[in-house]
C-alpha cells in the first residue's frame, strides 16, 4: 500500500477471482466458465463491430434492450445493460443499501457481497444458512434489510422455489430484493415474471455462463422503471460507456442464437446428473445442484489436498478456505470427456 492510499478504503478486502494459469493447459473447472464456443453469429457480429470503434458507443444501448426485451417478454424500460453483472451489484448495493436499509445475505454465497458492502461502507447482515447449506426463508421475512440472494445460491448450488422468492419479496415492501440469477438457466425458475407486480424486485443476470461469453463482460438488470432509472443515475454518474460497441453488438448476436446456447444449457445439465452420480458412487456428498457446477466433499481426502492433487493433475477445481466449506469444492460441468476425466482422476486419487 503506497502512503496515499486512502484511510476510507483501510478496511476493504478485495475479491479473489478464480485463477487463470497460463503456465500449461489445465482442464477448467473452477471458474464456471461454458466450455461451449460462442455462436457462429457473434463472431460475424464483432468484426462488424470493430469496423466503427472509432466512435463511442451507445449509452442507452438502445438496440441491444430492444432485443432483451424481445427475448425476454420486457419493456426496454425495465432493463438495463451491464459490464458483467458483478457491476450491477456494485451499483444497486450504492443505489438502494446504506446505514437505513444495510445489507443481508447467507454467510455462504457469492464471495463479491460483503466486498461491494465495504466498498461503499455499508452494514451488512451475513445470515447463517442452515445445517443442510439450503437458505432459510423464514430468515428473510420482514427483515428491514436489502436483502441480496443470489438464486440458485453459489457456491452451494441449491436454488430456493419461485414462491419462496416471492414470500421475501412481498414481506419487503419498503426495502429492495436483488436476485442474482446467474445460473438460472442451469434448471432454476427466474423471478422476471414478478417484476411487473413488485417494485421492490431487482432480477440481474450474466452472458458470462450459460450463454459462453464470460470474457465479454456483459450483464443485466430487471426491474421497475423506478429502479432500473435509478441504477441509470448511478450509471451515468460511473462510466455511461460501460458497455463498449463490440460486447454490444456480441450481445445482440447471442439473442439472435438463443436457441443454440439454451441447447448447450440442457446438454451441461445432462452432464451435471452424470457427474452427481459418479461423485456420489466414489463415496461424496453432493449437494443438490441447478447450476453448472456441482458443490461436493469427499470423505477420504480433505478439499484443499484434493484440490491440489487435482491440480498437479492438470484439472483445476476451486476450493474455498470458510471454515464451515474447508471440506468441498466447487467443480464445474464441463464437456462430458472433461467429467470422465475428473472422474478417472479422483477415482485413482482416492483410492
Ligand atoms: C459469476 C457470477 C456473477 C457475475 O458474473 P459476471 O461475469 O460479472 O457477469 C454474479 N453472481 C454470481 C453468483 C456468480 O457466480
Amino acid at each position: 500500500m503506497s502512503r496515499f492510499f486512502s484511510n476510507k478504503h483501510a478496511a476493504l478486502v478485495p475479491y479473489t477471482p478464480g485463477e487463470q494459469p497460463q503456465d500449461k493447459e489445465y482442464i477448467k473447472l473452477n471458474t464456471n466458465e461454458s466450455p461451449f464456443p460462442p455462436s457462429a453469429g457473434v463472431y460475424d457480429a464483432v468484426s462488424r463491430a470493430a469496423e466503427s470503434v472509432n466512435l463511442y458507443s451507445d449509452p442507452e444501448c438502445k438496440k441491444l434492450r430492444a432485443k432483451m426485451a424481445e427475448v425476454f417478454g420486457l419493456s426496454d424500460e425495465n432493463i438495463v445493460m451491464v459490464n458483467g453483472s458483478d457491476e450491477i451489484l456494485n451499483f444497486a448495493f450504492m443505489a438502494f443499501a446504506d446505514e437505513n436499509a444495510p445489507l443481508a445475505f447467507p454467510d455462504i454465497t457469492y464471495g463479491f457481497y460483503p466486498v461491494f458492502a465495504r466498498l461503499n461502507h455499508i452494514p451488512y447482515a451475513e445470515i447463517p444458512v442452515k445445517d443442510d447449506f439450503t437458505v432459510d426463508v423464514n430468515d428473510y421475512l420482514g427483515i428491514h434489510h436489502t436483502v441480496v440472494l443470489a438464486n440458485p445460491n453459489a457456491p452451494t448450488g441449491i436454488c430456493l422455489s419461485l414462491a419462496e422468492i416471492e414470500a421475501i419479496v412481498r414481506s419487503n415492501p419498503d426495502n429492495v430484493v436483488i436476485v442474482d440469477e446467474a445460473y438460472v438457466d442451469f434448471g432454476g425458475e427466474s423471478a422476471i415474471g414478478l417484476i411487473a407486480k413488485y417494485d421492490n424486485l431487482l432480477v440481474c443476470g450474466t452472458f458470462s455462463k450459460s450463454r459462453s461469453m464470460a470474457g465479454v463482460r456483459l450483464g443485466f438488470g430487471f426491474g421497475s422503471k423506478a429502479l432500473i432509472a435509478d441504477i441509470n443515475t448511478i450509471r451515468y454518474s460511473t462510466n455511461p460507456y460501460n458497455i463498449n460497441s463490440l460486447t454490444a453488438a456480441a450481445g445482440i448476436a447471442a439473442l439472435e442464437d438463443n436457441g443454440y446456447y439454451m441447447e448447450n444449457c440442457e446438454v451441461i445439465i445432462e452432464n451435471r446428473e452424470w457427474t452427481v452420480a459418479a461423485l456420489r458412487g466414489l463415496g461424496f456428498e453432493v449437494l443438490p445442484s441447478k447450476t453448472n457446477f456441482v458443490f461436493a466433499q469427499s470423505g477420504k481426502i480433505d478439499g484443499l489436498t484434493l484440490y491440489r492433487k487435482l491440480k498437479e493433475r492438470g484439472i483445476l477445481v476451486r476450493h474455498f478456505t470458510l471454515p464451515r466449506i474447508a471440506d468441498f469444492n466447487r467443480i464445474t460441468v464441463g464437456t462430458i470427456e472433461q467429467m470422465q476425466c475428473l472422474i478417472t482422476t479422483i477415482k485413482e486419487l482416492t483410492e
